[in-house]
């Protein structure tokens, strides 16, 4: 494991193809397809009279064309240049890349829940209602509380269904609060939430040790404050431990409490949610219970509510009649009629239902406890085994789910946080979390999870190790030039978040040379 590296790494000869052994270069569709084939060969259509009105295309569509074993290689090559939860230990900090157990993927390619439409008559899929009903059952049971939504499509999307909740409770009873209260350590998500439903958001400073203090509530609460919005545990990856207090506080002054739950992971079975004074809580399907996630795919959100704030749920819900199960379009959970409307179109993520609940029963009870002790271990062995060579802030406090680096072990290397980060990449390895929290300088967050083997931690923890020694030992090469191994080298980021290329422009043909 540990190398010989006080030069630049050989990243060895250039190679005709641009490959590099397994590594394969490939180009966009449009580059290396042909319009004259095709992978499949379909009849012609018999002579028909089209309904376009005039509006047929004139021109050639010129879609690229490949035959099937090229197409085949073409997807194949790309998935390999992507890294997953399939390929490697994933820390990237906040997140939840755990493991997706292949049993949840059969049971989600169950004709009965793979195959339904949201418009079927509901007597047809009324085992596909009975899952979303024993989904919100074991939500309800994990976190104590009165009501669940499953609509929400991500755990933004639950956070602003939670929030529309908590807005439409102020407008019932009349007040016309405009502040929602958001600590330093708070996810993104949370301040962008409460804006986009038009709230002003003020900042809560975090305390040395990393947490809210409830005397900081306190004084930022008033007669003008909706809600506070807390993430638990929080972004650095602790407890809030006054969050019992913090919840007094925010009803006393007549404000909800929205709790984040996407870190859920680390408490799950060890805390009920409802016993902490929440009203309103995201969960993400999709970190905690091991459902799929990356790249903007599927993810599933549901809220759960306090009794206060059940009425308010979104609509459709899920209620059972003497003909069975139905989702009710005019009411909302517990048969209110305030209900705030439609999250989404249909009923949600139904194939990440299916995962969650196949991942929730296959643990059980216990299992589920010790699913959160093992990721809660899991970070606090990283941290532990990483402290002597990088600088963890807030060491005297556990960690939860994650293990929080600062840069300062980094001083006077040259070195930085987002070399590092790419640095892991040469190691085989997704980088952490970088620069997040925004609390932390030059924040590096480990999130393990329950999934990996201690060989598997002890193998990322060497990496690292030997990493923070190379960087004190002044071999920036390894760092400032990194990745090397990686299909591509370093980009230039800003511009390709600000001014992505999204468009193939077909390039001007190449003119006759003069005569
Ligand atoms: C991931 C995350 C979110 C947002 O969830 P998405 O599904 O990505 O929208 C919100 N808060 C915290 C703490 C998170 O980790």
């Amino acid at each position: 494991m540990v190398s010989d590296t006080t030069s630049v790494p050989y990243a060895g000869p250039q190679t005709f193809t641009g490959n590099r052994a397994l590594d394969l270069e490939e180009g966009l569709l449009f580059e290396i397809g042909r319009t004259e084939v095709t992978g499949v060969d379909v009849p012609e259509p018999a002579p028909f009279k089209d309904r376009l009105g005039g509006h047929a295309r004139t021109a050639p569509l010129e879609l690229p064309g490949l035959s099937e074993p090229e197409a085949m290689r073409h997807y194949v090559r790309l998935s390999r240049m992507n890294y997953g939860i399939d390929s490697g230990l994933f820390p990237l900090g906040s997140c939840t890349m755990k493991h997706n157990p292949r049993l949840n993927e059969k049971m989600a390619r169950l004709p009965g829940f793979a195959d339904v439409h949201p418009l079927q008559p509901l007597s047809t899929v009324q085992g596909a209602l009975g899952l979303m009903g024993e989904l919100s059952r074991y939500l309800l049971e994990l976190t104590g509380m009165q009501a669940v939504a499953l609509q929400p499509k991500a755990g933004a999307h639950g956070e602003l269904c939670g929030m529309m909740a908590i807005k439409a409770a102020h407008e019932a009873s009349g007040s016309k609060r405009h502040v929602v209260l958001v600590p330093e350590s708070a996810h993104g998500t949370n301040p962008a939430t409460a804006a986009l439903i038009g709230y002003e958001v003020r900042s809560i400073p975090a305390r040395a040790d990393g947490t809210v203090d409830p005397e900081a509530v306190k004084a930022a609460l008033g007669p003008e404050v909706a809600a506070l919005m807390l993430t638990n545990p929080n972004t650095c990856g602790l407890f809030e431990r006054d969050v019992v207090a913090i919840a007094e506080a925010v009803h006393a002054a007549g404000a909800y409490f929205y709790s984040d739950g996407a870190n859920f992971n680390a408490i799950l079975g060890k805390v009920r949610i409802a016993d902490l004074g929440v009203d309103a809580m995201h969960i993400n399907l999709h970190k905690t219970f091991s459902t799929p996630h990356g790249g903007g795919g599927p993810g599933a959100g549901p809220v759960v509510l306090s009794a206060a704030l059940a009425p308010f749920a979104p609509v459709p819900a899920l209620v059972a009649t003497a003909d069975g199960l139905a989702l009710v379009e005019d009411q909302g959970a517990d048969g209110a009629q305030q209900a705030l409307g439609r999250m989404s179109a249909f009923h949600g993520q139904m194939g990440m239902f299916v995962r969650a609940l196949s991942w929730m029963l296959s643990h059980g009870a216990d299992g589920m406890r010790q699913a959160s002790e093992d990721a809660v271990l899991s970070a606090n062995y990283i941290r532990a085994c990483l402290m002597d060579v990088m600088s963890a802030p807030f060491a005297e406090r556990p960690a939860m789910h994650e293990a929080l680096f600062d840069d300062a072990w980094l001083a006077g290397t040259g070195i930085s946080t987002l070399d590092v980060a790419k640095a892991l990449i040469d190691e085989g390895y997704h980088p952490m979390t970088v620069y997040f929290p925004l609390v932390v300088h030059g924040a590096m967050l480990i999130e393990p999870t329950e999934s990996e083997s201690k060989a598997s931690l002890d193998l990322f923890i060497a990496a690292l190790r030997d990493l923070a020694l190379a960087a004190k030992a002044g071999d920036k090469a390894r760092f400032l030039g990194a990745p090397y191994y990686a299909p591509r080298r370093r980009l230039d980021e800003t511009r390709a978040a600000r001014a992505p290329v999204l468009r193939w422009v077909k390039p001007e043909p190449i003119p006759d040379a003069a005569e």
